[in-house]
């Protein structure tokens, strides 16, 4: 802890009047807090976008008091603990708003030359009817791990076969989520298997969302509505889905226009294109994110625009799936029209990885690529991808997503005194051109510190991997499918 700051904190203790506290007759209070992230840099993504060098964060509880200059802080404020961060940077947790739990035990196991369509056939129609429930929640609990260590605190999975044991088996790593129950009743564009009839989609969804609509381990984890989309659900259950999300007060969240195939088969199918097919059926909402988005047309953005939908962007599934990223993605449109873009790292067979720092540098540097033009996007665009608009897709803007008094204290302090970061002329620019996600020192979710100097407290990582390395083992055999390289392992 820092000493005494100013005289406020013998008026606060009641030690009496002494030093600047006596002499300006006049008794200031300290307000108590638990913690001081002290005379570090902060990003705070508030509505300025404030970056403040030697600043300070001060929480108590689940609750930030307080973002500014380190003096105006220590003087404000009397914690239990003031960590000092000199030569830290500190920001609001970032948010993956795509992760998938159940791909995670076939890392590795796709071919690689299987893009698009092909590979989700593949992985689906092979690896995934293997899956158990014990799977599900192990390969959530890896690849949480992945993304808590290189500072997510906020995730929105996509969808789990068996959604009640993963929401409650991945509670104890102790991150903010929103979950759901994969579901979808067409075949078209793919496999069949796992494929349930509208009626069943509808009802499993509803049990999971009536089970945890008050969310699960203090409410950090909520349920929401997903359906996989890009082709492979009816209208009824795009409609009613939609509908039971507005009913229950969250988010309905599903995959679209990620290849090209999917909008002929949609124009095939229903005369339009992926989101003027979800507009005319009076879909598109606030409170809708669509995973992926490569493939839309101008129209297409002004409908997004107009409704306030939220589109979520996975760059590295995008180039490694070869969705056509390079040559028709039209993020920057979206942004020129103020759709609400997010940015999510996906799953562990198709990312591979879901380091959202790695995720925010493709993020910004692909369109200067893609565009010709260096001054389409920044840093700062990604660095909002991965906090506020996360938070805004999830529908959390007002709690998460920036570091400002009143919102909960979801926190990373990132370690700049290392080689990747050094000149440190602008912080903004080393975190998302030269660091990852291995800068991440420390971790608070709701004030609770998850992290702490690399070691995750509220799980033990090597059982983890342990298990999940068996459990793979095990669902590799049941599978039957062989492990994909071009060179002899010996
Ligand atoms: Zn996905």
């Amino acid at each position: 802890m820092r000493g005494p700051v100013n005289g406020l904190v013998c008026a606060r203790f009641g030690d009496g009047p002494t030093g600047d506290c006596g002499q300006q007759g006049e008794r200031k209070l300290a307000e108590r807090a638990d913690v001081i992230l002290s005379g570090g840099t902060v990003i705070t993504v508030d509505e300025t976008r404030r970056v403040i060098r030697d600043g300070a964060v001060v929480f108590r509880g689940s609750d930030i008091l307080a973002v500014g200059k380190r003096e105006d802080v220590e003087q404000r404020y009397e914690a239990v603990e003031t960590r000092d961060c000199r030569h830290k940077l500190i920001m609001p947790g970032l948010v993956n708003s795509h992760l998938h739990f159940y791909h995670t035990m076939h890392r590795g196991l796709a071919p690689e030359d299987l893009g698009g369509v092909l590979w989700s056939n593949y992985v689906h129609g092979n690896i995934a009817t293997q899956l158990t429930p014990e799977d599900e929640i192990y390969g959530g609990l890896i690849i949480l791990l992945e993304t808590l260590k290189s500072g997510t605190t906020t995730y929105l999975e996509a969808g789990s076969y068996n959604p009640a044991a993963a929401i409650e088996g991945v509670s104890r790593i102790g991150m903010r989520g929103l979950m759901g129950r994969r579901s979808f009743d067409q075949s078209i564009l793919g496999h069949s298997m796992l494929m349930e009839d509208t009626d069943t989609c509808l009802r499993e969804n509803e049990a999971f969302l009536k089970t945890y609509r008050n969310g699960y381990n203090g409410g950090l984890l909520k349920a929401c509505v997903d359906v996989v989309g890009q082709g492979r659900c009816s209208d009824r259950l795009y409609v009613e889905s939609k509908k039971m999300a507005d009913d229950y007060g969250t988010i309905f969240n599903l995959h679209l226009a990620a290849v090209q195939e999917e909008v002929t088969a949609t124009r095939a199918r229903t005369g339009y294109r992926p989101v003027e097919h979800l507009d005319s059926l009076g879909v598109l909402d606030t409170n809708v994110s669509l995973v992926h988005m490569i493939h839309c047309a101008d129209r297409e953005i002004d409908m997004l625009a107009r409704a306030g939908a939220n589109v979520i962007h996975c760059p590295s599934t995008a180039l490694k799936l070869n969705y056509e990223l390079s040559s028709k993605a039209r993020f920057p449109e979206m942004w020129a029209r103020g759709v609400n873009v997010s940015i999510g790292g996906d799953a562990s067979d198709c990312s591979n990885f879901a380091d959202m720092i790695r995720v925010m540098y493709l993020a910004a540097v692909l369109p200067k690529d893609y565009r010709n033009d260096p001054a389409i996007s920044y840093a700062e665009t990604a660095i909002e991808m991965a906090t506020i608009n996360g938070a805004k897709a999830m529908g959390m803007a007002d709690e998460i997503g920036s570091l400002e008094a009143g919102k909960r204290a979801d926190i990373i302090v990132l370690d700049m005194w290392r080689p990747e970061w050094v000149p440190n002329y602008s912080e903004i620019q080393n975190l998302v051109y030269s660091a990852d996600g291995a800068s991440v020192e420390t971790v608070y979710i709701n004030g609770r510190l998850v992290m702490d100097g690399r070691k995750v407290l509220t799980v033990d990582e090597n059982e983890i991997i342990e298990k999940c390395l068996d459990l793979s083992q095990r669902l590799l055999e049941r599978s039957g499918v062989g492990v994909p390289g071009r060179w002899p392992v010996i």
